[in-house]
C-alpha cells in the first residue's frame, strides 16, 4: 500500500481542500517533486506551502509514520532536507538526524482508487485490466505502444552492446553470433551462440568462396563431425558433399588452425521439427556466409524490407525450409534490433529510425501473447505493435507493475470501469 500512497502523491490524486499537517497547519502542494528511484527520500525538489510559507525540499512517504525510525531515517543525513512526511497513519511524531521535527500529513487514499488497485491485484482473468482496455482512447494507447516498443528496442540494444563489448567491440562478429543464435529458434539458441563464438571469422574469410570448406568448418566446430557425436547426421539432397569428405576436410582445418569444437551433446533434438535440426540450420548459415550475406555492413546497406528478406534467405531453393514466418522472426528479433543497437553505438539516429520504421512495415507475430491482447481488444497491426505488446506483458503485467503502466493509470482513475461494471 505504500507504493499506492506514493502513486497517489505523484499523480496528485487527492483534494487540496482541508489538507493539513497533524498539528493543524494548512498545506498547499505546489509541486509533488520528482520521484527518486535511488537511495534517499521518495520525492526530490518538491514545493509546498505550510500556513502560507513556501518550503522547497524532499518528501518521504510511509504507510505508518513509525517506519521513519524502523528505516533509520532519524540517523541518516540524506533525510535532513525532508520538508514533509506523508503518511497513511501518523502513529508517532518524527524528527531528522539534526533533531528537527518534520511536519506530517496524513494522506487519505480515494476509495475508488484503492478498490481498483485491489481488483487489479486479485483479478483472475488475464490481463487483470481487461475490462478497461477496449475503452481507453486510441491516442493514449498509441503513445503507450510507442513508448513500450522504444523501451524494448533499447533493452535489446543494451544486450547487444554488452555482447559487442565481450567480443572486443567486433560488431561483425557480434552480428554473426546474434544471427546464429536466432537460427536456434529458441531451443538451441544458447548452443548456436556458443558455436558461433568458436568460429574464427578471420580464418573463415580466407575460405569464403569455398562452400565445401565452410560447411566442414561450421559443422566441425559444432562437434557434429566428431566421432563422439551420437546423433548421426544425414545431409540433405541439396548439399553436394558427403559426411566422410566433410569430416576429412574438417580434421585438416582443425589441425592446421588448432581449433576446438563445442561438445555435440549440447545440441537438443527433442520435440524439434526435422527442418530445425542443428546441422540443417548450420548448413543454411554456411550457405549465407559463402554468399556474403552474414555481414553487418550488408545488412545496414539494405534499403528495403524486401532486400533484407533476400539477404536472410539462404537460397531460393525451397528445400532450405526457411519459411516467410521464420524470416519475419529473424528480421524482428535479430536484424532490426542489431541495426538499432549499431545506430545507438555510432550515434546515428537515422539507423535507429530506420529500424523503428521497418518494424511498422512488418507483419505482426502470431503467438499466444499477441492473441491474448487481441482477445481483450488490443490488436497488433504490425511488428512494431506486437513487439510493444510483448514488452507490456513481460515487463509490466507479469511483474505486476500496473502502477508504472499507462493502462494501469487509466484503470486506477476508474473512468472506464464504472461504465463496464
Ligand atoms: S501492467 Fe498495465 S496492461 Fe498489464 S495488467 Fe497492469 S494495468 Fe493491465
Amino acid at each position: 500500500m505504500e507504493q499506492l500512497l506514493q502513486y497517489i502523491w505523484k499523480h496528485k490524486f487527492f483534494s487540496q481542500e482541508n489538507l493539513t499537517t497533524t498539528d493543524g497547519r494548512k498545506v498547499h502542494v505546489l509541486e509533488t517533486g520528482v520521484q527518486n528511484t535511488n537511495a534517499g527520500p521518495d520525492f526530490l525538489n518538491a514545493r509546498i506551502e505550510i500556513n502560507g510559507v513556501l518550503w522547497a525540499g524532499n518528501i518521504e512517504i510511509h504507510e505508518m509514520a513509525s517506519a521513519w525510525y524502523s528505516h533509520h531515517h532519524d540517523k541518516d543525513k540524506a533525510y535532513n532536507n525532508v520538508i514533509l512526511h506523508v503518511v497513511g497513519k501518523a502513529n508517532m511524531d518524527v524528527a531528522t538526524e539534526e533533531g528537527n521535527r518534520i511536519p506530517q500529513l496524513v494522506l487519505s487514499m480515494p476509495e475508488h482508487i484503492v478498490e481498483n488497485y485491489q481488483t487489479l491485484l486479485v483479478e483472475d482473468r488475464y490481463p487483470p485490466c481487461h475490462r478497461v482496455v477496449p475503452h481507453i482512447p486510441t491516442l493514449i494507447v498509441n503513445n503507450w505502444i510507442r513508448a513500450l516498443e522504444t523501451e524494448r528496442l533499447n533493452q535489446k540494444a543494451t544486450h547487444i552492446a554488452q555482447n559487442a563489448t565481450r567480443l572486443n567491440n567486433d560488431w561483425e562478429k557480434t552480428y554473426f553470433v546474434a544471427l546464429a543464435r536466432s537460427f536456434g529458434f529458441g531451443i538451441n539458441g544458447d548452443t548456436f551462440e556458443d558455436w558461433a563464438e568458436t568460429i574464427p571469422l578471420n580464418i573463415a574469410a580466407h575460405h569464403q568462396d569455398d562452400l565445401f570448406q565452410i560447411e566442414a568448418l561450421f559443422l566441425g566446430q559444432a562437434g557434429l563431425l566428431d566421432d563422439e557425436n551420437t546423433h548421426e547426421i544425414s545431409l540433405p539432397e541439396w548439399t553436394e558433399h558427403s559426411v566422410a569428405d566433410l569430416k576429412k576436410e574438417y580434421n585438416y582445418l582443425r589441425y592446421k588452425f588448432s581449433l576446438t569444437p563445442i561438445k555435440p551433446h549440447l545440441w537438443k533434438y527433442l520435440r524439434l521439427r526435422p527442418q530445425n535440426f542443428p546441422h540443417l540450420r548450420i548448413l543454411q548459415l554456411a550457405n549465407l556466409y559463402v554468399a556474403e550475406k552474414t555481414t553487418l555492413s550488408r545488412l545496414i546497406g539494405c534499403k528495403t524490407i524486401a532486400e533484407m528478406r533476400n539477404l536472410l534467405r539462404p537460397s531460393p531453393d525451397e528445400t532450405m525450409h526457411l519459411s516467410d514466418e521464420s524470416v519475419n522472426l529473424l528480421l524482428i528479433n535479430t536484424a532490426l534490433p542489431m541495426i538499432f543497437a549499431y545506430g545507438k553505438h555510432k550515434g546515428k539516429d537515422t539507423l535507429c529510425e530506420k529500424a523503428l520504421d521497418m518494424l511498422l512495415l512488418l507483419k505482426s507475430e502470431d503467438n499466444h501473447i499477441v492473441r491474448m491482447w487481441e482477445e481483450v481488444g488490443l490488436k497488433a497491426h504490425n511488428a512494431f505493435e506486437s513487439q510493444a505488446l510483448i514488452q507490456l506483458k513481460k515487463e509490466y503485467c507479469d511483474k505486476r507493475r500496473c502502477l508504472h503502466c499507462r493502462i494501469g493509470y487509466e484503470y486506477l482513475k476508474a473512468k472506464y470501469i464504472e461504465r463496464t461494471k
